[in-house]
């Protein structure tokens, strides 16, 4: 039975990739009282967030707020831009890009999932190589899009969005690049323009602080060209009543108000920070948690060095250690939530999230929260993980 009468001093740390912590003002922002969302007041708001979100995505292109998680942001991506039975590319790059390949999949469109043999895939960033082989295949543009994972929050393998639009450029073919950026967006850095992305999907409850509740789609031209025609069933996900209304600042329907207040905290925030700063602060605590794994002599679940995500990292369990009794003993001795393995690497792996409101102190407790879970749980730990992320956050650029 769910207890809820209980009481643990301190704070939970919650150190799983998303959601991630809210920060205190963002709370306190999304407690003040519900407007009406037609009212005069509202508009302000409205297009505040509309125009402050795109600095976020880097673009100058409208982006959609929708009241609904990242897995709803995937389906507005899809059903606006492709028609029953258009062929669809996507890269297995781990259990979003899977799960993603699910929602396509049930809407009709017909799916082809590439990636690297034996699973490589879920170890290592997107190779656009194979992109561009199988493109060049296709001369007759069967290929209606390409679909990519921008930060592959199962295995904590950041993948290079530019080499993939370089790619479908040098193969010559129209087909339109959507990328799931939902745990990339804030913590990583993201072009939306200058990456030639057509459809970026991203949530609100990952790297922009947010509680679940808000998904995201930024477009292109190209994109909003292709709505017009597409012809999979959209009612809830079309894009054309939004873009009308969120002219003047209001919604077809009632937008999360509260997590707008919320999302209008984030971005001041973020703003006052200064974007660069924020994905250097995720790139050093990232290098710091590396540090970490590597000390206790274990792997990480990225083994290519320029595609370690800075959201999250992702640590391989020896054999027969079970990644999920480690978890356990943090959660149920230490109050802290770690990421579980999902999919091929349940129980393999787990996660340490380090995204959004993350901090060296934050990052020390989770770390020296994993270690001693991982003593416990029968791990034998060549040296000490915390004293090596230490070393690295003594160097404060
Ligand atoms: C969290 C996440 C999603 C799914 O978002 P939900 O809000 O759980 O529906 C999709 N893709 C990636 C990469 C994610 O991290």
């Amino acid at each position: 039975m769910l207890q809820l009468n209980f009481h643990r001093s301190g704070r939970h740390q919650l150190a799983i990739p998303g959601p991630s912590p809210v920060p205190d003002r963002v709370a306190r922002a999304i407690s003040l009282p519900t407007i009406d969302h037609r009212g005069p007041e509202f508009a302000g708001l409205g297009l505040k967030v509309l125009s402050g979100i795109k600095t976020i995505f880097k673009t100058q292109q409208p982006v959609i707020i929708y009241p609904s998680s990242g897995t709803g942001a995937w389906e507005a991506a899809l059903v606006n831009t492709l028609s029953p039975g258009d062929h669809v590319l996507m890269y297995e790059t781990g259990q979003f890009a899977t799960l993603w390949k699910k929602i396509a999949d049930r809407l009709g469109v017909k799916t082809e999932f590439i990636g690297l043999p034996d699973d490589a895939s879920w170890r290592r960033g997107v190779d656009a190589n194979l992109i561009e082989a199988r493109l060049r295949e296709d001369s007759g543009h069967a290929i209606k899009a390409v679909c990519v994972v921008h930060n592959e929050t199962s295995t904590g393998v950041t993948s290079n969005i530019k080499a993939v639009r370089d790619a479908i450029d040098r193969a010559g073919h129209p087909a339109l690049l959507l990328v799931d950026t939902v745990s990339g967006l804030g913590g990583a850095d993201y072009e939306h323009d200058a990456w030639g992305v057509d459809v970026s999907i991203a949530g609100s409850q990952k790297g922009l602080m947010l509680p679940p509740g808000l998904g995201f789609n930024a477009l292109s031209q190209k994109a909003i060209a292709a709505s017009k025609t597409a012809t999979l069933p959209k009612a809830y996900w079309s894009w054309d009543e939004m873009l009308e209304m969120n002219k003047t600042g209001y919604f077809p329907s009632t937008p999360a108000t509260n997590l707008l207040y919320g999302l209008h905290e984030v971005l001041d925030m973020i703003a006052a920070e200064g974007l660069d700063t924020v994905f250097a602060r995720h790139q050093r605590l990232a290098a710091a948690c590396r540090a970490a794994v590597k000390a206790w002599g274990l792997e990480i679940q990225c083994l290519d060095d320029a595609c370690h995500s800075p959201i999250l990292t992702g640590v391989v369990m020896p054999a027969g250690i079970d990644a999920d009794a480690v978890r356990k003993i943090a959660q149920e001795q230490y109050d802290t939530s770690l990421g579980q393995g999902l999919g091929k690497v349940k129980g393999k792996i787990f996660r340490i999230g380090h995204l959004g409101e993350c901090n060296d102190v934050s990052l020390m407790g989770t770390i020296c929260i994993v270690e001693m879970s991982l003593a416990k749980a029968g791990v034998a730990l060549k040296s000490s993980g915390a004293v090596a992320a230490m070393d690295v956050l003594k160097n404060i650029a």
